[in-house]
């Protein structure tokens, strides 16, 4: 991290003249040119901010070809159930009408119904908006015969790049036969994003579409398509830390990345399934990179909901996984690369624990509100109250297991009411009346 502080990358202005910048050209050309050969795309735009930001400007570059070649009514967006929230949100910005695919009971795209809908709506087809592997954590061996059927409709592919953690050195967007993606340089290529923020979401094309990538004013004014950020090349600061990740591994090492996030997503899934079942699969039994647990199976037969799991995690020494995406009352897990045998079989061990916690309120010893799991997390002050009431021990409340009384996170408040959170927002800066005062102190 330490290299984008230097002010030979930090303090150049995003619209410093090109021969201010020089080192900074060749850094992005070449950064440029490595996703190009990972992706498999004639061509790359760093310019977008974020994976959204990607997404508009890849349905740009679609609508730029197709209105360039007359085609001024290809409108139609199709867009699978199991798609992450913006891609239809992008469509819309881009004045698309979104028309929804089904996915059938393995959580894969409904072939017969995407076979439908590019015959009803052939002659407006503008383009299928596809994940892969998809949000459901599996590689669906159908991809590229869905690819071929949007084409033979004269619609254009944009694939959903933020899965390309498990892809990279091992298929491509290109292979798959995509024509436009973004790829989320927060996500598969190392910068860091916690707390929303800063990404980079560059989008690679095919060669018929590199007309249509975003420019800038201060680039080429007359460009078809114009900026979809403020500055020409988005975050540049930040590139050079995808640069030095790309440049350290090497090509062996994305690879064997890729290996490691896929391995470590299949041991969870293993690990844990006895205990939470694995909701999508491939046929063979095997998940992509990530992997969603149905956690939903123990709130219908006890009440214990994901958000009971989620904070009783915090109490194991976890943050919880995603909730509920793209399954409303599940969990979603990845890995990822980073993570030691030993840090994946904590998350195992402490999954199979809580497991063991609900099977309590399943024997009848315990209700679910009264649960271990209904007041989690719990802080400091909780589990050394001076009274304690609750139907199961301090102990079992602070170390649930032993390693936990050598290394324990507290956390610093218990159990708040998320919704009630959400819907009541307290201003915790003073009010203006306040500053008006001091003002006249002053
Ligand atoms: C993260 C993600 C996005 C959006 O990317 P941002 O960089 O958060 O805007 C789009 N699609 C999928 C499948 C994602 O996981």
């Amino acid at each position: 991290m330490t290299p984008v502080t230097w002010p030979e990358f930090a303090n150049i202005h995003p619209f410093s003249p090109a021969d201010q910048r020089a080192g900074y050209t060749e850094m992005m050309a070449q950064l440029s040119e490595w996703l190009s050969e990972i992706t498999d795309y004639a061509g790359i735009s760093l310019q977008p901010n974020s994976g959204a930001q990607g997404e508009y400007a890849g349905l740009l570059a679609i609508q730029g070809y197709h209105i360039a070649r007359g085609d001024t009514h290809r409108t139609i967006c199709l867009v699978p159930s199991s798609a992450h929230g913006t891609n239809p949100a992008s469509a819309q910005m881009v004045g698309l009408d979104v028309v929804v695919i089904q996915c059938d009971s393995q959580g894969n795209i409904d072939m017969a119904d995407l076979a439908a809908k590019v015959e009803q709506y052939s002659d407006r087809l503008s383009c299928l908006m596809i994940t892969y592997p998809s949000t459901h954590g599996v590689f669906e061996t159908e991809v590229q015969a869905a690819c071929d059927l949007v084409h033979q409709h004269g619609g254009q592919i944009y694939l959903d790049g933020a899965n390309l953690n498990a892809q990279v050195g091992l298929t491509s967007p290109g292979i798959i036969g995509s024509d436009v993606s973004h790829l989320n340089l927060h996500k598969t290529f190392c910068i860091p994003h916690g707390g929303g923020g800063p990404g980079v979401g560059p989008i690679g094309v095919a060669e018929h579409l590199l007309p249509y990538m975003p420019s800038h004013p201060l680039l080429d004014p007359d460009a078809p398509v114009g900026p979809v950020s403020a500055a020409p090349f988005g975050s540049a600061m930040i590139l050079p830390i995808s640069w030095m990740y790309i440049r350290m591994m090497g090509p062996d090492g994305l690879t064997q990345a890729t290996e490691n996030a896929i391995l470590a997503a299949n041991y969870i899934a293993k690990r844990v399934k006895d205990a939470f079942p694995v909701l999508y699969t491939d046929a063979r039994g095997f998940v992509a990179h990530e992997c969603i647990l149905d956690t939903r199976v123990v709130k219908d037969a006890v009440g214990v909901t994901v958000d009971d799991i989620a904070k009783r995690l915090i109490d194991y020494g976890f943050h919880a996984p995603t909730m509920s995406w793209p399954v409303a009352g599940t969990m979603m897990i990845e890995p990822t690369e980073s993570e030691s045998l030993a840090e994946l079989d904590r998350f195992c061990d402490a999954m199979i624990a809580i497991r063991a916690e609900i099977a309590e309120i399943e024997a009848g010893r315990v209700s679910a509100d009264d649960s271990v799991l209904r007041h989690a997390p719990y802080t400091v002050e909780a589990v050394t109250q001076e009274v304690w009431e609750r139907p199961f021990s301090r102990t079992q409340a602070a170390f649930p297991v032993a390693a936990l009384k050598t290394d324990r996170y507290w956390p610093p408040v218990g159990r708040i009411d998320n919704v009630f959170g959400d819907r009541n927002l307290v201003c915790s800066c003073p009010p203006v009346s306040e500053y008006a005062e001091t003002t006249e102190v002053a």
